[in-house]
């Protein structure tokens, strides 16, 4: 069985909100200056890597999810379950929600529905999030909402760089100018699109989804739990940052040398800084990658951080 470290090639997104920094920080090979999205770690339709490298070079993440089940643990699950993201907002985005999966089976053809979660790569100074509602009833939600009281309604949190947000199905969330995160989520991409500034993006207001936001905002809004904490050995800190029913996702800081076995199935891996190596393959800053289920030892070397999840 081919255990090669499966590295990816990102599919990257024009958005109207987007930026930069992908191409001109992290390296990705797209020309614009509005690229919002580096869909990372993906087997989404909208979206599907392609492998790198090894015996599989060219293919599909999709494709290789469905012919070799078994790098990924045999895990039975009908679709690659989760999508990684480093997201590059210039501007505000909308103000969003995402269904459950429930929800997304019946209204959105079998789709899975999307929870996610964000670590603060970067912000301005005093930057914010939109994350949650004031609204404590069912009738103040719907009032505040056709009556456009968004002032009141929205509800806003200070973050800093080194932040993780976890976001539920069913929380109204922002992500606001000047934001560069990376994002673990569900692969899926469904989103209701509650507010958007009554902004004009070329001259037309975009689609709004009202009633679907109406049916899906949990009310009143109660924020996650915070989960993190943090192991520290002699070449690696290791950051616990969320277990949800979906995913599990960990920060490790490596400094010089980190042997370790992931006791997971498969994992997902981004290098969100520095560089160094994996089993002597090198790595660095922006490079995405799965460690195959039952891959043995990873011997990491360098200075490098790691956002990693999986099922
Ligand atoms: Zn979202």
């Amino acid at each position: 069985m081919n255990k090669d470290i499966i590295f990816l090639n990102p599919v990257c997104t024009h958005n109207i909100w987007g930026g930069t920094r992908l191409n001109r920080e992290f390296g990705y090979s797209i020309e614009g200056d509005d690229i919002g999205e580096c869909w990372g770690i993906s087997a989404h339709p909208s979206g599907d890597d392609t492998v790198r490298n090894g015996a599989f070079q060219g293919m599909k993440l999709s494709e290789l999810w469905e012919k070799h089940p078994e790098l990924f643990g045999n895990t039975g699950m009908d679709r690659f379950p989760l999508l990684v993201k480093i997201i590059d907002a210039k501007d505000d985005l909308s103000i969003q929600v995402h269904p459950d999966d429930a929800y997304a089976k019946v209204h959105e053809n079998g789709s899975l529905g999307k929870t996610e979660c964000w670590f603060i790569l970067d912000c301005k100074e005093n930057a914010t999030l939109v994350v949650g509602h004031n609204a404590k009833t069912r009738e103040e939600l719907e009032q505040m909402i056709q009556e456009g009281k968004w002032k009141k309604f929205i509800r806003e949190i200070p973050i800093k760089p080194g932040d993780f947000i976890q976001i539920d199905p069913g929380t109204v969330h922002a992500i606001k100018g000047g934001t560069l995160l990376l994002e673990t989520q569900q692969s899926s991409d469904i989103t209701y699109r509650v507010y958007d500034y009554d902004r004009k993006w070329n001259g037309k207001l975009r689609e709004l989804h009202v009633k679907q936001s109406l049916d899906v905002i949990k009310t009143p809004f109660q924020p996650a739990k915070d989960q993190r904490s943090i192991t520290h050995t002699e070449g690696a800190d290791l950051e616990h940052l969320e277990t949800c029913p979906y995913y599990t996702v960990e920060k490790y800081d490596i400094h010089g040398t980190w042997d370790h076995v992931f006791e997971a199935g498969f994992v997902n891996a981004s290098v969100i800084e520095g560089e160094g190596s994996i089993n002597g393959r090198k790595i660095k800053k922006g490079d995405h990658f799965i460690i195959p289920a039952d891959f043995g030892t990873c011997s990491f070397e360098g200075n490098l951080s790691l956002i990693c999840s999986w099922v």
